[in-house]
């Protein structure tokens, strides 16, 4: 893993982490914040586990259910309050529920709180953000997607790809629309991660898990610390001449044809 103890990138940014109590989203939170950052949690999680979160980066936790366009409002007006700008903002919340499966069996309730937790938290918050960015004339924006908004799967989770891609989507053109006001749009695509979002899908079947690892060349899933790298290396101006991009951080599946047997 890389030493983060020589990266001082975002001195004084302010970053807003929504998702930010756990896996991925703690990952970046705490990574951001030994690069210098000031960071903001959103999450929906319980107040015990936010503040513990929010508590060990030395940032601020606001209780956020990044579905509601008020509440997303208020976790940007809290953080610029408090910090006096936005610089960063990860938009990582998601959710993979083990009932969004195949096309046939996924009931339009299901699909629809996928819809909306992956992908319209995803427009309310560039848009809750833009604003401030604007304003400064700097900002680095960065929305989580996946490898699944780019391949497609046998083991379907409909719900959940189609709202990845749509996170490209938008971020694609907000990238290129933005792209001569100082704020840089870009997706990030991570292969499966190690956090509980996935270690709750596989928990119940392990062969489930084997049957994806024979997919990647690393052989492994990313640890959350892997992807909190791509996201201070895109929070940081050493990605200054990045945005409208498809960062993709997936051990080689995305590459990958016949993978080594040992
Ligand atoms: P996780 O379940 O560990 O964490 C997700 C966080 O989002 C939790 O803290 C949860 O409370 C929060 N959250 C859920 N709904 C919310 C809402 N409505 N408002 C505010 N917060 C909410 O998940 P993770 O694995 O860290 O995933 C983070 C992101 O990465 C998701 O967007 C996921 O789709 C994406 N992703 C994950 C993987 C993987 O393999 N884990 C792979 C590719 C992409």
């Amino acid at each position: 893993m890389s030493d983060i103890s020589a990266c001082s990138r975002l001195t004084d940014r302010v970053a807003v982490v929504t998702g930010g109590a756990s896996g991925i989203g703690l990952a970046a939170a705490r990574r951001l914040a030994a690069e210098g950052a000031h960071v903001v949690i959103g999450d929906i999680c319980d107040p015990e586990t936010g503040e513990a979160a929010a508590s060990e980066v030395g940032g601020l936790f606001v209780r956020t259910d990044v579905t509601d366009a008020d509440q997303v409002s208020a976790m940007y007006a809290t953080a610029h309050e408090r910090y006096g700008s936005i610089d960063i903002a990860f938009h990582n919340a998601g959710i993979n529920p083990p009932a969004d499966s195949s096309i046939l069996d996924t009931d339009p309730e299901t699909w629809r709180r996928v819809q909306d937790t992956n992908l319209t938290s995803v427009y309310l918050c560039c848009q809750k953000a833009l604003p401030y960015m604007l304003e400064q004339g700097r900002g680095s924006i960065i929305n989580v997607a996946s490898f699944v908004a780019l391949m497609g799967a046998a083991t379907s989770q409909i719900s959940y790809s189609a709202s990845k891609g749509g996170v490209l989507a938008l971020s694609r053109e907000l990238g290129v629309q933005f792209g001569r006001t100082g704020v840089r749009v870009n997706a990030l695509c991570p292969g499966p991660v190690n956090t509980p979002l996935l270690q709750e899908l596989f928990a119940a079947d392990p062969e489930q898990a084997q049957r994806r690892l024979v997919h990647v060349p690393l052989g492994r899933f990313a640890e959350p610390e892997e992807i909190a790298a791509a996201v201070a290396f895109l929070a940081s101006d050493d990605s200054s001449f990045m945005t409208a991009n498809e960062f993709v951080i997936d051990g080689g599946i995305s590459s990958a044809y016949v993978t080594p047997l040992e």
